[in-house]
């Protein structure tokens, strides 16, 4: 299964695919980090990345650093990142 290359995020349908700009699938990141051609927020750090995606993991219940714990070590091998 393909993962999204900036949040991490399961691409388990087709839907979920982010757009290249001239609406093609782009097949590396979801539709939340890349809607149409470019980043949601280009400008945003793996860090923020993390930080903004901690409260859906405690919603789904994990703790807080559980949830940081993971999200280090799952996103900072993605292609975004490095
Ligand atoms: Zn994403």
């Amino acid at each position: 299964m393909k993962i999204c290359q900036s949040c991490g995020m399961p691409m388990n349908t087709e839907t979920l695919y982010g757009k290249n700009a001239d609406g093609s699938k782009n097949e590396d990141y979801c539709t939340y980090c890349y809607p149409e051609g470019s980043f949601n927020n280009p400008s945003e750090t793996l860090q923020e990345m993390i930080e903004s995606c901690i409260p859906f993991m405690m919603k789904e219940g994990y703790s807080e650093s559980d949830a940081r714990d993971y999200l280090v070590k799952n996103l900072t091998g993605l292609k975004r990142w490095q």
